[in-house]
């Protein structure tokens, strides 16, 4: 779907395309037909609520890292929720209680802590408690829930058996990113410690890192792998909870060119920031796709790309064009739907960008637009 971006009313913008997000969606259909599979999306790294209708009629539901999260999933799509923290704290257990279908406790001692108090407020709430199969292949430690000393999940060597008769199921979380082998490693590391406990449970979750939507993941293998692991246990219910492969390549944030500076080498600075809209660019890091750019030196004018905040390494990165750049020209990042809005930040008070829905008809509707009071709520 092509788009004028010149004609945008203002940026920074991120544009979320509705056809792209329901491609996305419907391969997870594939996969959840011919897997048996149940599919619900993690919040954590798509939450863009006004689509939650079309989000919900693919998915199951929805996973929470919390009350927030949680509170969320029930409003805007009031499917299946389920809600895990590392820690749950005494003034949010019973309104998370109230408002989930599962939850998924990270340690027996959290178990312990708060499973009867659950159970009063909602007594057809199903239990579980999250695994850690000690086994990633993770490709960055940030990003790792299974690296040393993680604090995500129960080892086999702090396992309780005294709470498996009270659980309905059995979560981890160890992919980023990841193709179906690395899910086929942890699944062989998950089964040989926690095998003698996964038949009695209703469901096994394998988390999210999946990168279902990318183009090289081995769909029909996922479907495979999932076939054979209910085929091994009872046919026991497995859930899959991606974030990020249901917001992958789903859209873009378009900035401006705001000034031109030449320090050594050409620096655009923009209406947009890595830190406060893109921080996974610099957490991670990555250097994110800008549309019709070459690397550093391949198109005839060179820029580095700065946001416009006063930190020195907010940097996006060297980007090329055939063409000069001007004052105004719009820059289009690519794949900025996923772990960037539910991250952002008003760092340098700078404004957040705005978030739109271009519809399969190209038809451009800006769903919420950010301004002062979005800054000054936030502190006090
Ligand atoms: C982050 C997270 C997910 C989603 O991960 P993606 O990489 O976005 O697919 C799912 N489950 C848990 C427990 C998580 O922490």
């Amino acid at each position: 779907m092509s788009i004028d971006f010149s004609q945008l009313p203002h940026t920074p913008m991120y544009i979320c395309e509705l056809a792209r997000l329901e491609k996305n969606l419907q391969l997870m259909q594939r996969v959840k037909n011919e897997s048996g599979a149940k599919i619900i999306l993690a919040l954590k790294g798509f939450a863009m609520w006004s689509t939650f209708d079309v989000v919900g009629n693919y998915l199951q539901g929805c996973t929470a890292s919390g009350l927030h999260e949680a509170k969320l999933a029930r409003e805007k799509m009031d499917k299946e929720v389920h809600t895990y923290s590392p820690a749950f704290k005494d003034d949010e257990i019973e309104e998370i209680a109230r408002i989930s279908d599962d939850i998924v406790f990270n340690s027996p001692a959290q178990f312990h802590r708060y499973y009867a108090r659950v159970k009063a407020i909602n007594p057809t709430i199903k239990v579980s408690l999250r695994v850690n199969p000690e086994y990633s292949s993770s490709p960055v430690d940030l990003y790792n829930p299974c690296g040393l000393y993680s604090r995500l999940g129960t080892t086999l060597a702090n396992f309780d058996e005294s709470i498996v008769s009270k659980l309905d199921g059995l979560n981890f979380h160890a992919l980023c990113e990841q193709n179906v082998d690395a899910l086929e490693g942890v699944l062989e590391a998950f089964e040989a410690k926690f095998g003698a406990y996964i038949d009695g449970m209703h469901y096994v979750n394998f988390g999210g890192g999946h990168h279902i939507t990318r183009v090289d993941y081995d769909v029909d293998r996922l479907i495979e792998v999932i076939q054979n692991f209910k085929a091994r246990h009872n046919n026991i219910t497995v859930y899959l909870e991606p974030g990020e492969a249901v917001g992958w390549q789903t859209g873009v944030l378009v900035a401006s060119v705001l000034d031109i500076i030449d320090n050594g080498m050409k620096i655009a600075i923009l209406d947009t920031s890595a830190e406060a809209h893109m921080p996974d660019t610099l957490a991670m890091p990555y250097r994110a796709m800008v549309r019709h750019s070459g690397e550093a030196g391949e198109k005839a004018h060179t820029y580095r790309f700065g946001g416009n905040t006063c930190l020195a390494g907010d940097i996006m990165g060297e980007y090329s064009f055939d063409e000069p750049l001007t004052i105004g020209d719009k820059i289009i990042f690519e794949d900025q739907i996923h772990y960037t809005f539910v991250k952002n930040t008003t760092f340098n008070g700078i404004k957040l960008p705005s978030l739109a829905l271009l519809d399969p008809k190209g038809e451009l509707t800006i769903v919420h637009e950010f301004g002062y009071e979005d800054y000054r709520n936030r502190l006090s």
